[in-house]
Parts: C-alpha cells; structure tokens; sequence
C-alpha cells in the first residue's frame, strides 16, 4: 500500500529557505555517502496539515553520528551526540537544531523454516514510531528529494482525520501512547481510530499504567497541559480512565471541570497581556486538577510522580500560598484598598493568583486580581537599599519591610516621588524606635 507521492513543490511553498537549505544539503550529503537520507515524523506531518513546524528529524541509512558531524562541519555548526541511541543533534549558528537518528537494518526471523527477511531501515524505524500520521517520511536525497513515503496508510488517515496506531501490540509497548493519542486528537481535533480506542481500553483495563514511571508519566501530562486544547484533553483523559490510571484522586467532579474550563479563560487573558514572567501553565491546570485533595493524600500523589524535593517543595508552597490568599480574599465584603489587595496576592507565585481568580465566581474579586496583576505588582518606587544605607541604617531584613511599607504607601498614593517616599521612611524609622 506504499502510494507515491511527491511534495517537492508544496515543500518549496510552504517551507522557509533556511530550512529547505538544510534538508538539500543533507541531501547532498547523503549522496555523498551512498546512503538514503529522510525527514520523518511530526515535521511532515505538519507540512501535511499547512501547520508551521520546524524541527527537524532526519534518519539516515548510515552511522548518523558520522553524518551529524559532517553536517554540522559543512554548515558551520556543532554536534552533540549519543552513541549508545546513535542519535546526535547538529545545532545551526542561528540556533536552528537538526535532529539526526541512525535507521538499523534489522533482520526478523520468522519461526519456523522460513528465511530471515531483511525489511528496508526507513521502514523498521518508521514502524517503531507512534502513530500513522507521525510515521510519515520524506525522501531528501537530491534524485528522489520531496518523494514522500508512506508504508502505514498516512495519507488516508490525515485525511479522515484518525490517530491510528501501527500495530495491535503498540500500547502494551509503550503505554504513554495512550496521553499522545489524546494529545493529537485534542490538538488536531481528530478522532482515535475505533480499533485505536478498542486498545486503549484494553490496556486500561490490564493496569498498564502501573508499569510506567512517574517521571514518564509526568512528562507526558506536561505536554498535554502545556497545549492549546487542555479542557478537552483533561475530559477525554476522564472519559477514557486516564485519569483515573494515572491516581485514582485525579479523576474529574464537576467542580474541578468548571475550575479547568474557567482557567482556559483566564490563562489566554492573562497570555493576550503579555506580562512578565510568563507562567508555567501545566502547574497552573495542575492545581486544578487536584483541588479538593487534602494535603496528606497529595503525598500519594507527589510520590506517584516521583517529583523531586524541589518540585514538591514549590507545590506545596504554591498550594498553601493559595489556600491563605484564597481565605483571605473570598471572605472580603466591604472594599479592599489597593495596599490590601497588594498585601494578599503578593505572596502568592502567578500562577495560584490564575488559580484563585478562575475559582471565584464573584466579579469584584476577579477586579482585584485584574488589578493585581495588571498594575499593582508592576508598580515600582523610587527609593533603593542604597537610600536606606544613607539614612544610616544597617543592612538587614528591615531593608526589605521598610521598602514594602513605602509600596503600599504608594499604592494607595499616600505618597509620591522620591522625596515624599524619603520622608515616608523617616517616619516610619522614628516611629518604629
Ligand atoms: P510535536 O509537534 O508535539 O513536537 P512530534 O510528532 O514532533 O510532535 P515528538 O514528541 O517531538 O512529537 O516526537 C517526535 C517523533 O518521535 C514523533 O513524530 C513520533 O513519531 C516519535 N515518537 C515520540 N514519542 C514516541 C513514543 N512514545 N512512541 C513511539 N514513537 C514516538
């Protein structure tokens, strides 16, 4: 079912020089060594689909460590390599990286009599490979450049918009497959295949899960929380038994689901604004995701995760951080000033602020953190430690209480400028003795 296609020409539309450079010159070179070059998987898929994506990921026929070294030496840039995959990166002076892996000739022995085929490499490692969409190859090799090669139906499934697995046995393998079929479909909006799904229930169904580390599995939820579609996917993930697979605590009530759709809101808000820092948004859809989990129970969960120290240490503190905010703040009646708004959120890492402000339902306390977010915690003053110190006070940790004091001071313009700032701290000083 190998259809010949080439796509040289909607290469030369849609891709940039720069990148089309690259693949000719690896091309070239590919020649050069008598072998066969490829790009392969989510680069031609994109190009496939009119999305702009620009990793690149060849394979070569040949020692492609060799071939990595040789590219990055013709195009003036560095290779990092990895013996033991055969895998190396060729990094380009602007940055740009190429991804270069070494297809095996492998020889499977059928049982029985018959004899050992020798199966081509490209297709060995394209058959190792996710899903049909991501097992798309294309020929680089200056006679053949642009000629497209697809073993496993590609074409067909990008078209009726499927995410289809290779083989029957694909899940049992590597059960992270299950989170990138949702990821795609979700990012895509295509639909898992019904065999496709039939398997994934299956796999559900033997505990696969359990044998996956959390560090695997983690990784792959990263991904899926840090794209686009989130909602979707984290219902899909509920849907199917991911959720539950992963820690029976994280499967969805509806209380969590209105907290995630909500955050999706907030989050591309807060993105539209462009403020710095930008947040870690998997943390923030995270926290939806375990709310309501009591404090000794989300124990289970950092371990299934194997976060490390630091990890769990920063969540716990961005778990309490919010649960004191959130106190404080959801019981407020009357107005708050800005110096009081200020002094609740502060503490409090942005993304708990984006937690807080999607689970309130109250508008006025949506205002405040707008506020907070928009104006107050980018407000600066004008004095330093450096006037501290010609104040003649010591260095210490009322340097940092005294500069806060004057902030709030400010926020509720109280004071302006330097000086009436100056005389502010005087004050407070003398006050304080
Ligand atoms: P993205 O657009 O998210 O980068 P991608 O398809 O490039 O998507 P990667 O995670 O970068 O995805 O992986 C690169 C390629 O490696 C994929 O196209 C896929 O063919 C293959 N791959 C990645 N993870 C797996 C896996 N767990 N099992 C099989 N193949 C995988």
């Amino acid at each position: 079912n190998k259809q010949v296609r080439n796509i040289r020409n909607i290469m030369r539309n849609r891709l940039p020089n720069k990148i089309l450079e690259i693949l000719e010159t690896a091309g070239q070179m590919a020649e050069e060594f008598g072998t066969e070059a490829y790009v392969v998987g989510g680069f031609v898929r994109d190009i496939l689909l009119t999305k702009p994506n620009f990793d690149l990921d060849l394979v070569v026929e040949t020692d492609g460590i060799k071939f990595a070294k040789k590219l990055a030496k013709k195009m003036s840039g560095r290779a990092k390599y990895h013996r033991k995959f055969k895998t190396a990166v060729v990094i380009l002076p602007d940055g740009q990286r190429v991804d270069v892996a070494t297809a095996r000739l492998e020889y499977y022995e059928y049982p029985a009599a018959l004899p050992t085929v020798e199966l081509s490499s490209i297709k060995m490692d394209l058959y190792r490979r996710d899903f049909t969409v991501n097992a798309l190859a294309v020929h680089i090799n200056p006679s053949s450049f642009g000629k497209l090669v697809d073993f496993f139906g590609a074409q067909r499934d990008l078209k009726d918009r499927t995410i289809r697995i290779l083989h029957a046995l694909s899940f049992v393998e590597d059960p992270t497959r299950i989170m990138r079929a949702i990821r795609f479909e979700q990012r895509f909006d295509f639909r898992i295949g019904g065999q496709t799904l039939n398997l994934i229930k299956n796999a559900l169904k033997l505990n696969l899960f359990n044998k996956l580390s959390g560090y695997r599995i983690v990784h792959e939820l990263k991904l899926i929380l840090n794209e686009d579609a989130v909602p979707g996917s984290i219902k899909r993930m509920d849907e199917l038994g991911v959720l539950e697979a992963i820690h029976p605590l994280l499967v969805l009530n509806s209380s969590r689901e209105q907290v995630i759709t909500e955050l999706e809101r907030v989050i591309s808000w807060h993105s539209l604004l462009y403020l710095e820092p930008t947040i870690s948004v998997w943390k923030t859809y995270f926290l939806g995701l375990c709310m309501g989990i009591s404090k000794p129970k989300m124990e289970q969960i950092y371990n299934r995760f194997s976060f490390s120290q630091t990890e769990e240490r920063e969540f716990v503190h961005l778990r309490e951080t919010i649960f004191w905010a959130a106190g404080n703040i959801m019981n407020i009646r009357e107005e708050l000033k800005p110096s009081e708004i200020y002094t609740i959120l502060h503490p409090v890492p942005l993304e708990g602020v984006l937690f807080i402000m999607a689970r309130t339902k109250r508008d006025m306390i949506k205002k405040y953190i707008s506020q907070y977010l928009t104006t107050l915690r980018l407000q600066t003053i004008d004095i330093t430690g450096d006037d501290l110190k010609e104040l003649g006070l010591i260095p210490g940790p009322q340097y940092a209480q005294l500069l806060f004091e004057t902030k709030l001071a400010c926020l509720d313009s109280l004071v302006k400028g330097k000086d009436e700032q100056l005389e502010f701290v005087k004050k407070v000083i003398k006050s304080g003795k």
